[in-house]
């Protein structure tokens, strides 16, 4: 992630000679100096070059297209900059792209405008040409607007960053699947040709046999050294420890075969544990806590967005877990979320405790699992659903609050919210939308690197916020059929 560059392409002309244009490269030199010493962009910008002509631009762009480090591409037009020299290289671009609408002065300065100022400094005028092109050409592009040294417009810099480097782990992402979707269930279903197609997502099957090998190949140490581990990171609250080397053994075992084929994601379901004497449960924790992606029950989807969205965000400690709806609170306004075994971590507001408790499916062993209370705080939960023939991804803003309750009986790591804009109509919302039980809760990421994400990758993008109303978005949803109907 750290070698990942966002480049820095200035628009402008040879119409103004070479003083002007001397001029332009020293001013965007210094925007990426000022952005980068601002503290506000989690990546580094790098000033490529000042474009003047059509080949100019072919070359910067197909150099960006092949190289491997390069997360994306920012353009601002210091002067004018006609569009029509960039029509083919924007025509060849395959990294996210955001226009940066910003001027070099903050102010206009009474005595030293003529001409020439006027001339050097235009991108009120030459981003207008910039951002009729992007929107003629239709290509997804982010457009930010703001004074280069303002906080405000740099973390919408930021975010954008982060939605790219989460594209670009997207269109890497191999999801490892152990055993099928749960029977029955719709939500966690999905075209896999889609998701490839669209997100890069290779989605493929292991046999849990296999996975049952690699676990039979671990040996003691390797299982000493797992258990130091998580009495460094945990509080060993049961004295059942063959129960808890046991998890180990899953964990390094599905590490090891996550590992070898490169993947960064998995799925499992408890229907599917042949060979195996306890669901994953502190295992499948242990490793989000990493970084791997999660879902329960099969749900691929889930799985690869929890890793996606902790790419995004893995040098930020608020947190990001696979997530359940599970029970509401209608007397104080609030959805307990949880699953059988597997939330993050990451999301804890305390040590969390390893414990040991029956598991009432699977008709497995009593497994170890990691049980905490989540923290308190605004945080996004994320569904990925398929609408047949395209993917929908819906965000709801959500407010976590330490739960009122202490669930003394309930053996399970837990988190409480309300979904905005209020229990009632939030939750009506996401009902509507056709949001799943599964879900990526994440406290780091927001809804507006979601939305950068999604018009990267080019899917519909709901987001349930303070000012959503049930009518309102029924309606929206019904437009968002018939646009996305006419393109698909
Ligand atoms: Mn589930």
């Amino acid at each position: 992630m750290n070698n990942y560059k966002f480049w820095f392409v200035v628009g402008s002309q040879f119409l103004y000679g070479p003083e002007a244009l001397a001029e332009v490269e020293k001013n965007g030199r210094a925007i990426v100096e000022g952005l980068n010493n601002s503290n506000n962009l989690p990546f580094e910008i790098i000033y490529k070059t000042t474009i003047k002509t059509s080949t100019e631009t072919k070359e910067i762009v197909s150099v960006a297209n092949s190289d491997k480090n390069c997360a994306g591409i920012i353009t601002f037009c210091h002067t004018f900059s006609p569009s029509k020299m960039w029509i083919n290289g924007l025509n060849l671009l395959q990294k996210p792209w955001l226009h940066f609408h910003t001027q070099f002065n903050r102010e206009i300065p009474n005595e030293e405008i003529d001409m020439d100022y006027m001339n050097l400094h235009q991108s009120a005028h030459g981003d207008r040409e910039h951002g009729f092109i992007g929107m003629r050409m239709g290509i997804p592009r982010k457009v930010v607007f703001g004074y280069w040294q303002d906080e405000k417009p740099q973390n919408e810099i930021g975010k954008w960053m982060r939605a790219a480097i989460g594209y670009s782990f997207s269109k890497n992402l191999k999801v490892m699947r152990f055993g099928d979707n749960m029977r029955d269930v719709a939500v966690t279903e999905g075209d896999k040709i889609e998701a490839q197609i669209k997100l890069g997502w290779e989605v493929n099957t292991w046999p849990v046999g296999t996975l049952v090998e690699y676990m039979n190949a671990v040996s003691e140490t390797e299982i000493d050294l797992k258990l130091q581990e998580y009495e460094e990171k945990y509080e060993i609250a049961t004295d059942d420890n063959e129960t808890v080397r046991y998890q180990a053994r899953e964990e390094i075992a599905i590490q090891k075969i996550l590992d070898e084929e490169d993947c960064k994601a998995f799925s499992n379901t408890f229907q599917d544990l042949y060979g195996m004497k306890q669901l994953p449960g502190l295992a499948s924790q242990n490793l989000m806590a990493q970084g791997y992606g999660y879902g329960g029950e099969g749900d691929w989807k889930v799985s690869a967005m929890t890793a996606i969205m902790k790419a995004m965000t893995s040098d930020l400690d608020g947190g990001t877990s696979f997530m359940e709806d599970y029970n509401y609170d209608f007397t104080k306004g609030l959805i307990l979320g949880s699953h059988m075994l597997e939330i993050c971590p990451s999301i804890a507001a305390d040590k969390p405790k390893i414990e040991v408790h029956e598991l009432g499916i699977g008709d497995r062993e009593p497994p170890a699992r990691l049980k905490f209370e989540g923290k308190a705080g605004p945080a996004i939960v994320a569904s990925l659903i398929d609408m047949g023939g395209r993917l929908r991804l819906i965000v709801q803003d959500i407010e976590c609050v330490k739960p009122p309750q202490s669930m003394p009986n309930l053996p399970v790591a837990r988190v409480m919210w309300q979904p905005q804009p209020s229990f009632t109509e939030g939750t009506e919302c996401w009902i509507i939308a056709g949001g799943a039980h599964h879900t990526v809760l994440s406290y780091d990421c927001d809804a507006e690197m979601m939305r950068d994400w999604a018009r990267m990758v080019d899917i519909e993008f709901v987001h349930i916020n303070k000012d959503s109303t049930a009518v309102e978005l029924e309606h929206d949803l019904q437009l968002s059929d018939l646009v996305w109907n006419l393109r698909c």
